[in-house]
């Protein structure tokens, strides 16, 4: 699949994402969760988020950017809040995911399907 931003319709994807079954992600601290190219499907995978988040990436495999906002990036060393969205499109700021990056847990970005199309919207 490819994102695109519903904000303003730019692709935020920088690669075809293809779906990986749950058992090929990797569950170990700190090792990134599934390779570029490949998505996971948020709700098949033991991580428990308290905002929206559907699909998991490789930080690789997306084109997005921090938060202005630091208190979204929170965590022990790293970004871990699973409550905030904190990963802006660099085009037009629209609050697309979060990315995990501590040390208790994989690393990833997690995407927010109400904030983005797969097909083009214009
Ligand atoms: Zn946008």
């Amino acid at each position: 699949m490819k994102l695109y931003c519903k904000k303003c319709n730019y692709q935020l994807t920088v690669m075809e994402l293809q779906q990986a079954n749950p058992d090929q992600a990797n569950m170990d601290d700190q090792a990134p969760i599934i390779g570029s190219g490949l998505y996971i499907n948020a709700p098949e995978i033991e991580i428990h988020f308290e905002t929206p988040i559907d699909f998991l990436v490789n930080i690789k495999s997306v084109n997005l950017q921090n938060h202005k906002d630091s208190t979204r990036l929170y965590g022990c060393c790293g970004p871990g809040d699973l409550s905030v969205l904190n990963q802006v499109y660099p085009n037009c700021s629209a609050e697309i995911g979060v990315i995990v990056a501590d040390c208790w847990l994989p690393h990833f970005i997690g995407i927010s399907a109400g904030a983005v199309s797969k097909e083009p919207l214009w």
